[in-house]
């Protein structure tokens, strides 16, 4: 069984303690791995060598560091089928889904290959007789990324590139359910030649994240993962000074109004329900169904779960793979039956799909007529459950999306342009889709959602997370001409 160490000043550090936690391949149920869990000491470790690390690296050229991001991009590129071999191995997503999380990781790679021209300033001449005024950004020092099981190769390049580009070094402490994808990806950074400490993995739990919220030499820190998580680390870290950013979890709804394209907004709601076993904070939990158009689109999308292909993510037939645990997979079977007792319409059961072998395997799930007081709309279930609403208006469907507690994704079905647009003011939600189900913006926007979806003022990756990883530092020069000065006690006015 192999044991997943940290990597701290480009080399390969167990677990000072000797605490592990367990890493299984979820398609079989089988343990595979052990993965050290750190104490403070490590933390501390892996800070220091960062802290050393930035003296040299914030003096780096901009060109330099563009070319080592350059053969970061080419390896990741080189290595993008054996990392989606090691995310279905320890995630569960079927290759082709592991493959798509590549593809995204490089694109928030390729944006910082760009950052030179973010981080150009601005310069104002003769700004005051004789006088200049320049802005530029600078980086922060030392910072932290903690991430999520469900994305582990691109939800830590939404972090990684960005910052270290800006001149930032970085701590980061993955997910400790699939550490070896972002693991591999730490050591693809070396081989690209970024020298010791600008990028070290500590492997760990809490115990790990708090040390890292409360180190000193942490400068801020980027989190993605559940929302009781996202605020507990917004609130510790910004207590301890920190600049944070935390971005929680998410119910995205898809409202179909009586005028969509049924076949396409059915697709679109089986593609974004179910894919990678609806473990996606993009995922659509909710389809709100305006008026007549509902009975339609339940049976369109019955007859399209029927034909799904659930089985281990490693055979190219299998559409959809098994949850990340046991544990996971039990919690989110348990939501069906409290939606079946609280009144909804069970109209497929992905509890009654038999499965031959231990790995962590559930069915699809439909559920119709479901109603907001209950626990399948209240609450984030994070696995293949779609609930379907049923409202009469337009209106009705915006209010919903404006009393839930989240606001990461919003997506409108119809053939309509003013009502699209409408929505596109109207949805209570940081990222909205017209006639697409799964808006997760280009590496050269930024991600982040609303409400209980994210805690902080900037969102993630793109120009936003440059903003959030850089200073802006403002400077007044005059370099005196021959002509002279004078003493002047009054408050300086430009003239
Ligand atoms: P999680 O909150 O359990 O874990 C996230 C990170 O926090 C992990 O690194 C974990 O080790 C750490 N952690 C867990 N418990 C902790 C504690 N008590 N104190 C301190 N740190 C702790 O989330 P998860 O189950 O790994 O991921 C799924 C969640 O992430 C879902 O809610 C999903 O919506 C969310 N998510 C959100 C986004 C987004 O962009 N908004 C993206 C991906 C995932």
């Amino acid at each position: 069984m192999k044991t997943i160490h940290h990597l701290i000043d480009a080399e390969d550090v167990p677990a000072a303690s000797g605490r592990t936690g367990p890493v299984f391949n979820p398609a079989t149920g089988a343990q595979t791995g052990e993965v050290g869990l750190a104490t403070g000491e490590d933390v501390d470790r892996a800070v220091a060598s960062a802290r050393a690390a930035f003296e040299d690296w914030r003096h780096v050229s901009v060109a330099k560091r563009t070319k080592l991001m350059f053969n970061f991009r080419n390896l990741v590129v080189e290595n993008a089928d054996e990392i989606a071999a090691r995310l279905t191995a320890e995630h569960g997503k079927v290759l082709s889904d592991a493959g798509g999380e590549v593809a995204r990781a490089i694109e928030n790679i390729e944006f910082a290959c760009g950052l030179s021209e973010h981080l150009k300033g601005s310069y104002s001449e003769q700004a005051s007789t004789g006088v200049d005024v320049y802005s530029v950004r600078q980086p922060l020092g030392v910072v932290a990324g903690i991430t999520p099981f469900n994305f582990p190769a691109m939800v830590p390049m939404w972090m990684i590139p960005n910052a270290i580009a800006c001149g930032n070094t970085f701590v980061l402490k993955p997910s400790e359910r699939d550490p070896s994808a972002p693991r591999f990806m730490a050591e693809l950074f070396h081989e690209a030649g970024f020298p010791p400490g600008v990028l070290n993995v500590v492997n760990g739990d809490k115990v790990a994240v708090d040390r890292l919220l409360e180190h000193p030499d942490v400068r801020a820190v980027s989190f993605v993962g559940s929302t009781p998580i996202a605020k507990y680390v917004y609130d510790t870290g910004t207590s301890n000074g920190k600049r944070v950013q935390a971005l929680g979890g998410a119910k995205n709804h898809m409202v179909v109004l009586p005028d969509a394209d049924i076949d396409l907004a059915a697709d679109s709601a089986v593609s974004a329900a179910y894919g990678s076993a609806g473990e996606r904070c993009m995922a659509i939990s909710v389809a709100v169904a305006v008026g007549e158009v509902a009975d339609p689109l339940v049976d369109a999308i019955k007859v399209r779960m029927e034909k799904l292909a659930i089985g281990d993510g490693t055979d190219p037939a299998s559409e959809m793979g098994p949850l990340i645990t046991e544990v996971h997979r039990d919690k989110v079977a348990g939501y069906i039956g409290e939606g079946a007792e609280a009144g909804a319409t069970v109209v497929v059961d992905g509890r009654e799909a038999r499965f031959d072998n231990d790995g962590f395997f559930l069915g699809v799930t439909l559920l119709d007529n479901v109603t907001p007081e209950m626990s399948v709309y209240q609450d984030e279930i994070f696995g293949p459950v779609l609930s379907v609403v049923r409202v009469d208006t337009y209106q009705e469907a915006a209010d919903l999306i404006s009393a839930n507690q989240w606001g990461n994704g919003a997506a409108i079905f119809t053939r309509d342009g003013g009502a699209a647009r409408r929505f596109q003011e109207d949805a209570d939600a940081g990222m909205v889709g017209i006639n697409v189900p799964i808006p997760v913006p280009v590496g050269y926007h930024s991600f982040g959602g609303w409400k209980d979806s994210a805690f902080g003022d900037t969102t993630i990756y793109g120009p936003e997370g440059i903003h959030f990883y850089t200073r802006p530092k403002v400077l007044t020069s005059r370099w005196p001409d021959p002509a002279g000065s004078s003493v002047n006690l009054g408050f300086p006015t430009n003239q």
